[in-house]
């Protein structure tokens, strides 16, 4: 079967490199290939472990430790990690992944896809030197993915987040990141994140609520106010979507059809509260990857639903009650930071959060289970002060 995948990106390249390896005949199509992608590129070691290819022939990152965060008080709280997080260069670490698909035999077509037809009973894709034909056509195009479209489906703004930021070439800290909330109802925040060799700092909120120009003082303010000295200039400014699906969008999306697929982000994969989508692109190429050796492309849209259309609605509820919800006068988030500065269980409960080991659907009956011990020790924290 001749599978023509629309994006060079990671979901695509990583795609690629299992299909070709099983001697499939993959053409891979992709435009930017040598850019820093837009990304903040942190990834949990636990995903990690799940994708050989990223760990048998390590692609450089940083690791870090330690999570920084700030609320709209200003409060600090510091969360040590049990197991790190690693961030990488986009341009490295799918660069890597593109080569190791080409080595398994993918053919790459370096160029732009202007348009995609179904074409008797497969794909015509169009680019702007030639046109190829396919059985199978994948979108690993991202958040504005063209097969997407094509297969009638697209976004709606309040089911995408804006980012935006700079690259800031140099080493400010290497074992810490920083993420910055604001007041309640902006559902987003700003990170800081240390690559090998530069900062990544931007700032995520719902499409709709956001107003780049706002967000870019934000952004700004932040990097002046903790890297003074350093110039943001225009060179280094990223702005891009991310997709961040509402419950009612999940249920009308479909990852597959009779003769295409959506993998990473022109699928959606991507936590709709953190904008976390790195190790969700990985998967879903590998969930994909399994159906088609199984000859079974039906069976990839059962495991997506498993895997990622069940936890991302919880995870749109929680995003709610996160960026809007309020507890004992503070918001959730400010609470949460607050509570972390007293409390060894809430902040154990978040590194779970954030490395992966507790997903949303538990997040409810844990944070209820927990409510006896953190009273515990937050009441023991007031007594010692
Ligand atoms: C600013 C920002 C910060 C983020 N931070 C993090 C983070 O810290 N951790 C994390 O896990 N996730 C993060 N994410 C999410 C993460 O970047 C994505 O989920 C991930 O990149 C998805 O990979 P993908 O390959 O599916 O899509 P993409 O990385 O978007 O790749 C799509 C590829 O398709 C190509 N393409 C698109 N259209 C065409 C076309 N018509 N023809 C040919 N090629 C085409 C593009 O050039 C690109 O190479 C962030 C996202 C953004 C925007």
């Amino acid at each position: 079967m001749r599978i023509a995948v629309v994006g060079a990106g990671l979901s695509g390249s990583y795609l690629a490199c299992q299909l070709a390896s099983a001697g499939a005949e993959v053409r891979l199509f992709g435009d930017h290939l040598d850019w820093e992608k837009p990304c903040g590129g942190g990834v949990t070691s636990r995903a990690l472990e799940g994708f050989p290819l990223l760990t048998q022939r390590p692609i450089p990152g940083n690791e870090v430790a330690f999570l920084e965060l700030i609320s709209s008080q200003g409060e600090r709280a510091v969360v040590p990690l049990r197991k790190t997080l690693t961030i990488y260069s986009r341009r490295v670490l799918d660069g890597g992944v593109r080569q190791a698909a080409l080595r398994a035999g993918a053919e790459l077509v370096p160029e732009k896809v202007r348009r995609v037809q179904q074409h008797q009973g497969g794909w015509q894709i169009l680019t702007g030197s030639g046109t190829w034909t396919a059985e199978l056509l994948v979108g690993a195009d991202g958040c504005k993915s063209l097969v997407r479209q094509a297969t009638g489906q697209d976004l709606a703004a309040q089911d995408t987040s804006l980012t935006l930021g700079y690259f800031l070439p140099g080493k400010f800290h290497s074992d810490t990141s920083v993420c910055q909330f604001y007041e309640r109802g902006f559902e987003g925040y700003l990170w800081s994140f240390p690559r090998p060799d530069h900062l990544s700092v931007g700032i995520l909120n719902s499409l709709p609520l956001a107003s780049s120009a706002e967000l870019r003082r934000k952004v700004e303010a932040f990097i002046g106010d903790r890297y003074p000295g350093s110039d943001p200039s225009g060179a280094n400014y990223f702005a891009a979507l991310v997709p961040a699906l509402r419950e009612s969008a999940w249920k009308r999306h479909r990852a597959a059809g009779e003769n295409w697929a959506l993998v990473g982000d022109a699928a959606g994969c991507v936590d709709p509260v953190t904008g976390e989508g790195i190790s969700h692109a990985l998967r879903s190429s590998e969930l994909l990857a399994q159906a088609l050796a199984a000859g079974k492309l039906a069976d990839y849209e059962d495991r997506f639903h498993e895997e990622f259309r069940r936890e991302f609605q919880a995870a749109a509820r929680w995003k709610e009650r996160f960026y809007r919800g309020r507890v004992w006068k503070r918001s959730f988030v400010d609470q949460l930071i607050h509570l972390c500065n007293r409390s060894k269980r809430v902040r154990e409960l978040l590194d779970r959060l954030i490395t992966g080991d507790l997903c949303y659907r538990e997040l409810a009956r844990e944070l209820c289970w927990n409510v006896p011990a953190v009273t515990h020790q937050y009441v023991r924290s007031l007594a010692s002060v």
